[in-house]
């Protein structure tokens, strides 16, 4: 019996490639290999070497050549990821490709991995006493006297600092060096004593080092979770053993990536997507090596290898971007939950705001929850949290005396407040008082918002742009009136009711430049009283020590949404965002501004905390069986013609096998119906039993794709959706 070999190729086909052996060569699992496909060629990955052919195996082509000697992916990462691809239902060999970076999908051999660090010889030392060098010679004398540096890091701080090194290293007054223990001139913190719950937080998951247990580290905001992975990084790198951290944005990435390299002094790998493809390529590969004995990055960074796993860390995992919401849908959270349990390594979950799904877990026993109740190091009260009712009452752009009261008290006292609003741009819409027409996107069939900085109308669904109109296009009136407030406004009002204050907003505005969010918090750590106006980018674990009032200014949109996770969104954002006031040594203060004062969410979460609130919201999922007490699977259709995308919902849901386990709902038009021009439909697929739900769906995605009109509409599976628009 010939034996085939079988390849992943990044090809969006529900499918693996047989090939034949290359003459010669044997190949193993994991190996990447250059095959022919179609008129060209492709870079795969050899999931079985040894496989029975699919196909009669004279049909069969050869393999080209194995692009490297030893496997790229380990057992463990091909067994994850062949999973990951049945699970979300996604192409196998997209799913491969998510895990490899952009420049190993390359026909090329794998890129050098060593270290470039720079130091100077004794020689150098003595020149740099002697201050002979001028220029460019001199400048990096300069920086290298504190110790060796990294070459990223020289070329960050001088940009033509090779042709100095060129120099300097013939003259033989600097050279190459191994990658020194820690950073020049960091001397190690050394650790804060942990509190008896940070104690026995690290006890409790120390214990489970080398065998699979998920952990819930449920921790009220500032109760010191970060400390307690460090602690257990520290224990892991004892033990030999590599740690993934991941955290939900780039955004917090260098915040905590300053704060584990001051503190363990190992090689720590950063991976987000936001990297340079080379440097990407090269900090998995030391992360395969073993010689990244820290990782740290976003949703991506899941899929790093790890041949000396020790533990798995998720941050924030409630954080909804931890899943991917195109291509392949998968969510990181739940990878890693798999792959600590293929690692045979502990996995610890930490929030303020658990996930309902990860409370369920807790419930039902899978996983264990160690609780932070109080906030280490300071005798500081939790923040002040109150409702404030603002109906009929006269609000200023939206803001009323108690909140203005409130900020100038902040202010006055040298400290800094937050308002808080969810919305971007200047006004949500723009409405001619003559006649009542509105700036609509007909792209989208929604209100465009008004940007007066850069005097546009902007769809927030597809960045549709357009002029602001001088006159109403439909009755010809001048009176076209901005309605509602966004971001941009409430720093304008702001600056007028407070013109000796500095007023700085943070959004995706203000933050578009690399480096923008982290220079505005890193002011604002610095800054005396200063107002912010942001959105929920603020929401997230930063810290900001001066802020002691957070107030926000309408939670009343999350209270009506149809979506059935909006309670447990609002519950999470009002806390992550409560959570920003008081940090340091000064008691914190949280303002709501409601017309639904009444509201018993709003009500539960003050009264008791998340917590309690979770549990009602966990106990109305249960009642009413929405996940987690169900499974869902969405089939989500858009295209030019509103015909088409009915007619292959039709056509899916007539396709579907009648199981009396798993419900339909649809074909429906989906919330937004419109969006960028394309009309959206789609079909529910639900069920108590996960298993069947998939039995159900996996021959049936093989029909969808055989529908003839699965050609002229866009269409994809989501598998656990979190947003069903
Ligand atoms: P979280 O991640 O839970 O929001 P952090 O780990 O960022 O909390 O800690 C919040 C603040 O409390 C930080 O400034 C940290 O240095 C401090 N902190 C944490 N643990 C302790 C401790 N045991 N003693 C004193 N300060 C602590
Ligand atoms: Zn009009
Ligand atoms: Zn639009």
């Amino acid at each position: 019996m010939p034996t085939a070999v079988r390849v992943a190729l990044p090809v969006p086909l529900p499918t693996l490639f047989d090939y034949l052996p290359p003459a010669g060569g044997k190949l193993v699992a994991g190996q990447r290999v250059l095959v022919p496909f179609g008129r060209g060629k492709q870079v795969g990955i050899v999931v079985d070497a040894a496989a029975t052919p699919a196909l009669d195996a004279s049909r069969l082509k050869p393999i080209l050549q194995p692009l490297d000697d030893e496997p790229l992916l380990d057992g463990e990462l091909l067994r994850t990821l062949t999973w990951a691809a049945d699970y979300w239902l996604g192409a196998p060999g997209e799913a491969f490709a998510q895990a490899l970076p952009l420049a190993l999908r390359e026909p090329r051999p794998l890129p050098d991995i060593d270290e470039e660090y720079w130091q100077l010889t004794p020689a150098g030392s003595h020149e740099h006493l002697g201050g002979r060098r001028r220029g460019g010679s001199k400048a990096l004398l300069d920086l290298l006297i504190d110790g060796p540096r990294h070459a990223d890091e020289l070329a960050a701080m001088l940009p033509d600092w090779r042709s100095a090194a060129r120099r300097l290293a013939a003259a033989g007054l600097i050279a190459r060096c191994a990658a020194p223990d820690r950073p020049a001139g960091e001397p190690a913190p050394a650790p804060i004593p942990l509190s008896a719950e940070q104690s026995d937080a690290v006890a409790a998951i120390g214990a489970t080092f080398g065998r699979f247990q998920p952990f819930l580290l449920d921790g009220i905001t500032g109760s010191g979770k970060t400390e307690v992975y460090l602690a257990l990084i520290e224990q892991a790198l004892a033990e030999g053993r590599q740690s993934l951290l991941l955290v939900p944005e780039i955004g917090l990435a260098p915040q905590t990536l300053r704060r584990l390299r001051e503190r363990l002094g190992v090689p720590i790998e950063l991976l987000h997507s936001n990297l340079a493809e080379g440097e990407r390529a090269r900090s998995w590969l030391r992360a395969r090596s073993g010689e990244a004995r820290v990782v740290l990055g976003t949703r991506s960074a899941v899929f790093t290898p790890l041949p000396n796993a020790g533990l798995i860390l998720v941050d924030e995992e409630h954080d909804a971007s931890y899943k991917q919401q195109e291509g392949f849908r998968y969510h990181a959270r739940d990878l890693a939950l798999v792959r600590a349990r293929e690692l045979g390594v502990p996995i610890v979950l930490g929030s303020a705001t658990p996930s309902l799904e990860t409370l369920a877990n807790v419930a039902s026993g899978r996983f264990r929850a160690l609780r932070l109740r109080s906030r280490p190091g300071a005798s500081r009260p939790a923040p002040q949290v109150q409702i404030v009712d603002v109906r009929a009452q006269y609000l200023d752009h939206g803001l009323s005396p108690t909140l203005l009261e409130a900020v100038r008290e902040a202010v006055a006292r040298g400290e800094q407040a937050l308002v808080f609003r969810n919305r971007r741009g200047y006004a949500p819409v723009l409405l001619c008082h003559a006649c009542g027409w509105h700036a609509d996107c007909p792209r989208c069939e929604h209100p465009m918002t008004l940007h007066a900085g850069q005097r546009q109308l902007r769809c927030h669904h597809c960045d549709r742009r357009a002029p602001v109109p001088s006159h109403c296009p439909a009755c010809g009136a001048g009176a076209l009136w901005p309605q509602g407030h966004g971001t941009e406004r409430l720093e304008q009002a702001l600056g007028v009711l407070f013109p000796d204050v500095p007023v700085r907003r943070i959004d995706r505005e203000t933050t578009r430049r690399r480096d923008a969010f982290e220079h505005l918090l890193d002011e604002l750590r610095h800054d005396g009283p200063a107002i912010l106006v942001g959105t929920q980018m603020l929401a997230k674990g930063h810290d900001l020590p001066r802020l002691t009032l957070v107030a926000i200014v309408s939670v009343d949109e999350g209270l009506h949404s149809v979506d059935f996770r909006a309670g447990e969104r609002l519950a999470q954002l009002l806390v992550q965002v409560a959570g920003r006031a008081g940090r340091a040594d000064r008691p914190g203060r949280v303002l709501l501004q409601t017309h639904h004062p009444e509201h018993p969410l709003l009500r539960s979460l003050l009264a008791s905390g998340y917590g309690t609130a979770a549990a009602t919201l966990l106990a109305e999922r249960e009642a009413a069986q929405l996940p987690p007490y169900s499974h869902q699977i969405l089939l989500r259709a858009d295209a030019h013609g509103r015909g088409e995308v009915d007619a292959f919902l039709a056509a899916a849901a007539a396709a579907l096998p009648i199981d009396p386990e798993v419900q339909l709902a649809g074909p429906m038009p989906a919330p937004m119906p419109l969006r960028a021009g394309r009309h959206r439909g789609q079909l529910l697929l639900e069920s108590t039993s996960r298993a069947r739900l998939h039995t159900v769906v996996r021959p049936w995605r093989l029909q969808l794709g055989a529908l003839p009109l699965s050609r002229r509409v866009r269409w994809s599976l989501d598998v656990d959706p979190i947003d069903l628009y």
